[in-house]
């Protein structure tokens, strides 16, 4: 394939701006799922591969739903491959409350604007340099990178950029698991999220994905009594379905996870402030306390983040009820998504939204599940996720690499199915004020160059180092 028309000249001098050309260039490809339209990106990422001397294969399973995986051959005296996951997809942006346009790939300020710029363009831009890199030193030994080992690798390293994450990856990478599994079966992985600094005192806190949360959603209906709104009824649908979300809103109660308990002691040990909030969260008898020492250790968003990992979540996410303005609306629906922690069963996850109504409400209701994702957990001993930390630590000394848990489900649910252990890292090292996770499906979606120009080298390194 030739290189697509108008798109950035690769450079070889300098791999950031490479990447930072690159990253644009698949930010201007509206791959908003839904519908997706994955096909444009993954061409793309061929063109790029195809011109480096790498062979690249396009899936297209789904009309417009594109993967690309291409293969750099280690000597294969080191063991089984490494696999580099990203994805395509990205949610939508309502571009009147941007102030770039969020697929223009606009370069300001020293950012990278764009919907999928932190989630996660930006990583599938960083993978794709780590091959152009690697096929470069091939070709600069004498090697084809289509056919012959590259030279410093003793594992094949497999890079696959895939659609429909942001919908569960189905279409995607659940597709490619069931239907090509040779094309991503590796000894390890690495997708999103993690790596990511989160100032704390003195040290850089680097979360490293070693697990995440499950979803359990649920369609709930709430049976009321129906009537002539001229004659209100505190029984009608509407009014219970609003007290049942009000009841739903409440914090679950505190369950510290023992992957949990291990990062907040790290924390504690490592930064100093921090040893009372934890002890209080750890020892908390009850929800408040714990919530007030959450509020104490941290500052939005994080506080969010680290309640939403000390407990199963329910989200009201849709309620509806009514036909007509002067009728009581007879049923209500409530549709919930609810995320567990590991150890927690669909049926604890029903059992809690049940307490959480009450026994009177909870009469009132039925439910359907709509959909359910078993929590993740990955390995804690294997040799890649010690060396992600040595790597945080060698590129920056007030690193604290932390194994944690996501709040969120990524991708990883699938590669485990293949027993592929799958660590989140897409090393970022930022501004202390950067407000990180509200970039997630945010608007003006953005990563500082800067943050990119530090965490090329530590993915490139990480790769290097387990391949070689
Ligand atoms: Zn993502």
């Amino acid at each position: 394939m030739s290189w697509p028309t108008g798109g950035p000249a690769p450079r070889r001098d300098d791999p950031t701006a490479s990447l930072v050309e690159h990253l644009r260039a698949l930010l201007r490809l509206r791959t908003v799922n839904p519908p997706g339209d994955e096909i444009l990106a993954a061409r793309y990422l061929a063109g790029a591969l195809e011109a480096a001397g790498v062979p690249a294969r396009v899936l297209e399973p789904f009309r417009g739903r594109g993967d690309v995986v291409a293969r750099l051959r280690g000597d294969g005296t080191g063991g089984g491959p490494l696999l580099l996951l990203s994805h395509l997809d990205v949610v939508p942006a309502d571009a009147g409350r941007w102030t770039h346009d969020p697929f223009s790939g606009d370069l300001a300020d020293g950012y990278v604007y764009g919907r999928g710029a932190v989630d996660m363009k930006s990583m599938v831009a960083m993978s794709l340099q780590v091959v152009l890199d690697l096929a470069a030193a091939a070709h600069a030994a004498g090697r084809d990178p289509a056919h012959e080992p590259v030279p410093g690798l003793r594992r094949d390293l497999i890079f696959a950029a895939t659609a429909d994450e942001e919908a569960g990856g189905l279409l995607g990478a659940g597709w490619l698991v069931d239907h090509e599994p040779d094309l991503l079966r590796a000894d390890a992985c690495l997708t999103e999220a993690g790596g990511v600094s989160v100032q704390a005192g003195a040290r850089r806190l680097y979360p490293i994905q070693v697990a995440e949360k499950g979803y359990h959603r649920m369609r709930i209906t709430v049976h009321g009594a129906a009537g002539h709104a001229a004659m209100p009824r505190p029984d009608s649908a509407a009014i219970l379905a609003a007290r049942l979300v009000e009841r739903l809103a409440e914090p679950a109660p505190q369950r510290v996870t023992p992957l949990m308990r291990q990062a907040l002691e790290t924390v504690a040990a490592a930064v100093p402030a921090t040893t009372g909030p934890v002890k209080r969260i750890v020892d908390a008898a009850d929800a408040e306390t714990a919530l007030a020492a959450i509020d104490e250790l941290c500052r939005e968003p994080e506080r969010r983040a680290l309640r939403a990992l000390l407990r199963d979540t329910i989200s009201p996410t849709i309620v509806h009820a009514g036909i007509k303005e002067n009728v009581l609306p007879g049923t209500a629906e409530v549709v919930v998504d609810c995320r567990q922690l590991p150890g927690t069963s669909a049926a604890g996850v029903e059992a809690l939204v049940a307490a959480q109504a009450g026994e009177g409400l909870w009469a009132a209701c039925s439910f359907e599940v709509l959909s359910h994702g078993e929590p993740v957990e990955q390995p804690l001993d294997h040799p890649l996720l010690a060396l992600l930390g040595e790597v945080l630590t060698a590129h920056d000394p007030a690193a604290l690499p932390l194994p944690l848990l996501a709040p969120f489900a990524t991708d990883a649910k699938h590669t485990v199915r293949l027993g592929i252990p799958t660590y989140g890292f897409s090393p970022l090292r930022l501004a202390p004020d950067e407000p990180f996770l509200e970039r997630f499906h945010g608007d003006d979606e953005r990563v500082a160059v800067d943050a990119l120009r530090w965490g090329y080298p530590v993915l490139a390194d990480a790769v290097r180092r387990y391949c070689g």
